[in-house]
């Protein structure tokens, strides 16, 4: 079988990647090193064109276009010296993926040779044959102009292989009508609309100098690595990227013992050379280390502004699977590839900043600075509390469906984690002056200094979806196959709505009276803890009582995809999203109208894969062996022995069970299905998938009862364990 194929290859594995040597060129001298960094474009750029493309950068300030040429020039010569042949606009489509189209910078002269070229509008703008991308109805094939527009706030990089070298521009793609068809554009807006509100309350603290307030992230990404060879050997995951069968292995993660273990040698060498080629590349990884599922680890980089981070985020995922390959392994980066067995997660921890103000969500040391951070830190648990559905629709996807709620990752519910103390705090303050703490007498904003808050970041509520983690929230819900974009994009959204309820307030109390400001935010503190605090949850989200105590106070819980993304089109969203620039109705309903797709197709994908895998590998094995136990029986009876058909009476009811299961899943698949797109989900998850699963459990049924040798597809203990 192709199964015993791939383990002899594996057992017999060398590596066939050379080692580095790490010690000729040191690591900080590889950072960046392909990168069209501000370094580089103050030596190659006029100094003009330079301070005009900071202005740009730093202060979200409108490109100046006539730069352009300047700036093609010095970036085309940058990138020819460092031996690149091509460029390539890079873009986000809403599948979720890197695109990228490449073209040569070279052209022919007309005297039989070629030269370089590379003028100010192609840096600026490009136009792919974009037809092809998922755009939710905005735009129809006839009209299928797609433009991709330079985004001058992530910076241009090299990508290497051994053949040859590319220029990649991160760019925005839109429709030829202006609309947003990518995942990058809503980023760049939902930005936009946190400063602007930001500024508002900046300004009532005396904050006046306008500096950009950027949101930050740092995503923390879990995936699993195989060997190729068991990848290869399994329909599945190379085709859904997860096991659509498989019993659950003796030994699984009970011990405990995989978890900040020691990294295998194979693994971290693999580790190394990811983190050397990211470094170049410009991104800032610093963590690594094993997870809790066999086979299962974690990187995590530096956090950055939003958008460069979700950039690096693409990249980062790139250069992993490029890197796996590469010492023959695969990265898997579905959310459940292993059922029974940890998935994986992409922690978003997500903040606000700027310059001068440095991290708006670290509590101060004065009572001043302190009340400044009540406001942000208010601001973000009411958004939570009146956006729970949208902030579960940005995670929602098949694939995250069988991560979430599940004892492992958050649940469905959002809820907001603050910790005992800052817990206490808000609860002083929204009893109003009334003596209510028994630890400490009542709060008063502006003149108590908060109580030293825990500020190192340790993971004290694994089963919190959103949690404060001391100086930064970490959205913990997020899969870890999705762009962090649409997270990124509702958290900026939400808390610049938030920001804005909360300055109108403030700016309203204090007109004309700049001294009242501690007691109007007093008040406005109050106010929001009364209507939202109970979206504050600090206990155990695993448990059966918080789902009753999330249902009694009116807590959503969304289960599955199609369940929670139609918060998409709640009213109060949309108008949100219209109100702040970031997305129009159109644009939103592109969206969810493109992700109900994406989760039928996905699981048409696999309902289709577990059909044909089970009729044509399982099925056949199964014959083999049921015909080896007939054989037995018969052999047996003629030389008259007493006849022992357990084990044959056994595999023929799985058998007929098994065969039950596929023609009913047979039927859900070629239902012919009238409805809207949401009714299609809803048929896709309750019809569909169901049926899959009870072709999966005779599947795994019979893999307990098979003769090992005949069983076709890896089994989990070999690809969790075999390395
Ligand atoms: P843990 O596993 O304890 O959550 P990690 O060290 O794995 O911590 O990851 C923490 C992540 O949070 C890192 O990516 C880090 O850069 C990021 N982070 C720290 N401060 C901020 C901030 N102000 N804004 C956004 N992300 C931050
Ligand atoms: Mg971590």
């Amino acid at each position: 079988t192709a199964r015993l194929a791939a383990i002899a290859a594996v057992t017999g594995h060398q590596s066939s990647a050379p080692s580095l040597d790490s010690s000729a060129v040191p690591m900080q001298d590889l950072f960046c090193a392909n990168v069209f960094s501000k370094k580089v474009m103050q030596e190659r750029l006029p100094e003009a064109v330079f301070q005009s493309l900071m202005k740009t950068i730093e202060s979200g300030q409108k490109l100046d276009h006539s730069l352009a040429d300047a700036a093609a020039t010095a970036m085309k010569e940058w990138a020819l010296a460092k031996g690149a042949t091509h460029y390539a606009h890079v873009f986000y489509p809403l599948t979720g993926a890197t695109a990228e189209k490449h073209d040569s910078f070279l052209s022919p002269d007309g005297k039989g040779g070629a030269i370089a070229e590379f003028s100010g509008s192609q840096l600026i703008q490009g136009e792919p044959d974009g037809s092809s991308f998922p755009t939710g109805g905005i735009r129809q094939t006839f009209e299928a102009r797609g433009y991709t527009i330079w985004d001058v706030t992530s910076p241009a990089y090299i990508l290497e292989n051994r053949n040859g070298k590319t220029l990649c521009i991160p760019t925005a793609f839109v429709s030829w009508t202006g609309e947003a068809l990518d995942k990058k554009t809503p980023v760049l807006r939902s930005m936009q609309a946190l400063n602007q509100q930001t500024q508002r309350i900046l300004k009532l603290f005396g904050h006046h100098d306008g500096a950009f307030v950027a949101s930050t992230a740092g995503p923390e990404q879990e995936y699993f690595l195989i060997d190729r060879h068991f990848y290869y050997a399994r329909p599945d995951l190379i085709n859904a990227g997860r096991t659509l069968f498989g019993a659950k292995p003796p030994k699984g993660q009970e011990f405990d013992d995989h978890y900040f273990g020691a990294i295998p040698e194979r693994v971290l060498a693999f580790m190394m050379e990811t983190e050397r080629e990211l470094f170049k590349l410009g991104v800032p990884v610093k963590t690594r280390h094993n997870e809790v599922a066999p086979g299962q680890y974690e990187i995590a980089p530096m956090f950055e502004s939003a958008n460069l981070a979700t950039d690096h985020q693409q990249l980062l995922v790139t250069t992993l699977k490029r890197m796996a390959e590469k010492h023959g392994m695969t990265c898997l980066m579905h959310e459940k590839p292993f059922a029974g067995v940890n998935g994986s997660g992409k922690h978003v921890n997500w903040s606000l900043g700027s310059r001068s103000q440095g991290n708006l969500m670290d509590p101060g040391d004065t009572p001043h600075d302190n009340a400044q951070f009540l406001v942000f830190c208010a601001a973000v648990i009411r958004a939570v509390y009146k956006h729970q559905g949208l902030l579960r629709a940005v995670v929602a996807s098949a694939s995250n469906d069988h991560r979430l709620g599940a004892n492992e990752a958050p649940p469905a519910i959002m809820s907001v984690f603050l910790g005992d103390q800052l817990t206490d705090v808000f609860e002083q303050i929204k009893a109003g002056g009334a003596n209510s703490s028994i630890k400490r007498g009542t709060l008063t904003v502006g003149v108590d200094v908060l109580p030293p808050l825990p500020k190192d970041a340790g993971d004290r509520n694994r089963t919190s979806p959103f949690a404060f983690t001391g100086n930064r929230f970490e959205f913990r819900a997020v899969g870890s196959n999705q762009s962090i974009a649409g997270p990124l994009v509702a958290m900026n959204t939400i808390v610049a709505e938030s920001i804005d309820y909360c300055a109108t307030k403030l700016e309203a109390a204090t007109q004309g009276k700049p001294e009242s400001l501690h007691g109007a935010i007093q008040t406005l503190l109050a106010e929001i803890m009364n209507e939202c605090s109970c979206i504050i949850f600090n206990g155990d989200g695993y448990s059966d009582a918080w789902h009753d105590e999330a249902e009694r106070l009116g807590l959503l819980n969304l289960k599955s995809t199609p369940d929670a993304l139609p918060s998409l089109e709640a009213p109060e969203v949309t108008e949100m999203f219209q109100k702040y620039g970031v997305l129009s109705p159109r644009e939103l309903a592109s969206r969810l109208e493109t992700y109900l797709e994406q989760y039928c197709m996905s699981i048409k994908v696999e309902a289709n894969l577990t059909f044909d895998i089970a009729k044509t590998m399982i099925l056949p094995a199964v014959n083999r062996y049921q015909n080896e136990l007939a054989t037995t029986c018969v052999n047996m009876q003629s030389l008259g022995c007493e006849l022992d058909s357990d084990a044959l009476d056994e595999i023929s009811s799985l058998r007929q069970s098994l065969q039950q299961n596929l023609a009913t899943l047979y039927s859900a698949m070629n239902d012919a299905f009238e409805g809207s797109s949401t009714e299609h989900a809803q048929h896709y998850g309750r019809v569909v998938l169901p049926a899959m699963n009870a072709v999966r459990e005779s599947v795994d049924a019979l893999e307990g009862i098979v003769a090992d040798d005949l069983w076709p597809l890896p089994k989990y203990q070999e690809m969790l364990f075999i390395k």
